[in-house]
């Protein structure tokens, strides 16, 4: 469903993934669907395991062998007006795809240490993106580089510039990476988790740097996260996630306000201070999310649900419906064909 008459920056399209294992296809991503419009921020929730880094990472071109895209289409408008590009045609080492990548797509990753190189020192890594996604000289990309790493809070940055990343803390090699995604101005940002570990003063840094850019170049971001305070402060929409697939689909006020889905009541059930915690007892979510090769029938979420319907939820698999121009659930409990 898109939700308005702008063109998507990033159209998902039934996007699969899936890793072929001697053990059997560990199916990560089952068919997500979902719009990122220019300016705006969509939240990407749920549980470890759920399919929100993969889904990113298929759009980035970063599933690395043995897994695959299988299926869908991902379609990224590189600039306003232009006719989109199905990145899903590049092979994820192609000169197409790495421009796109890191230029007009860039991704905040979740673990700094394995994405800085230990053998060059940041300075470099910076410059990088900046010579490969500006026109600026050598001078003006030092001093660009400089000014994004004071603008993420590492102090003495023209000396900072020339260390390595073994040389900062985690919270500062966190700090880096959003730096290193930001420099190149995106037009799309994946923020994989950008604020974890980091003390609220920085996240807040970190979060208000995000918004300051979004807002001067219009750049859309999808926030990976399973902070749901953060995603109350800055998503305009948000998806959650279960096993693989979007169980539900709405802007942030009503995802709060009247979440539908059993799994997100649930998950809002476990927020201090949500209006959803009765007694002030934070709700535990029963069971466990399935293992990574079993197959579910019916509704992914049946082992877990309280609304469970016998020889409902756990022999048939719930499409997505829409129920108000609002609100997109994946539950048999809003059909109207049972
Ligand atoms: Fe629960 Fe059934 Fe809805 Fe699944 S389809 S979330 S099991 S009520």
């Amino acid at each position: 469903m898109k939700t308005n008459d702008r063109e998507p920056i990033l159209e998902m399209d039934d996007v699969h993934v899936e890793y072929e294992l001697d053990e059997g296809t560990v199916r990560a991503v089952r068919g997500a669907s979902y719009y990122v419009y220019p300016g705006e921020t969509l939240a990407l929730v749920g549980e470890s395991g759920c399919g929100k880094s993969q889904s990113s990472f298929a759009a980035m071109g970063l599933i690395q062998p043995p897994g695959r895209v299988s299926k869908g289409r991902i379609l990224f408008r590189e600039r306003a007006g232009a006719e989109p590009v199905d990145l899903l045609q590049f092979h994820r080492n192609s000169r197409e795809l790495r421009y796109i990548r890191g230029g007009r797509m860039a991704m905040i990753f979740q673990e700094p240490m394995t994405a800085l190189s230990p053998v060059h020192r940041i300075g470099r890594q910076l410059d990088e993106v900046l010579q490969l996604h500006t026109h600026l000289n050598r001078t003006d990309r030092f001093e660009r580089a400089c000014e994004m790493l004071t603008r993420v809070g590492i102090p003495d940055a023209p000396r900072r510039y020339f260390q390595y990343s073994f040389e900062f803390s985690g919270g500062m090699r966190q700090r880096i990476m959003a730096a290193m995604a930001l420099c190149g101005e995106p037009r799309l940002l994946f923020a994989d988790e950008p604020t974890t570990g980091l003390d609220v003063t920085i996240q807040a840094q970190i979060l208000d740097l995000m918004k300051e850019i979004q807002r001067g170049g219009d750049m859309g971001i999808v926030l990976i996260t399973h902070n749901l305070a953060v995603v109350a402060e800055t998503a305009d929409r948000v998806a959650v996630m279960y096993l693989g697939e979007i169980v539900e689909l709405a802007d942030v006020q009503t995802l709060f306000s009247d979440p539908k889905h059993p799994y997100t009541i649930a998950l809002m059930g476990s927020v201090v201070g949500s209006s959803f915690v009765r007694d002030h007892r934070l709700k535990v979510i029963r069971g466990s999310v399935p293992g990574p090769l079993e197959e579910v029938p019916g509704c992914a979420f049946h082992p877990r649900c309280d609304r469970f319907m016998r020889g409902v939820c756990d022999c048939r698999r719930p499409e997505m419906r829409d129920l108000d121009g609002k609100t997109q659930v994946r539950c048999w409990l809003y059909a109207r064909d049972l």
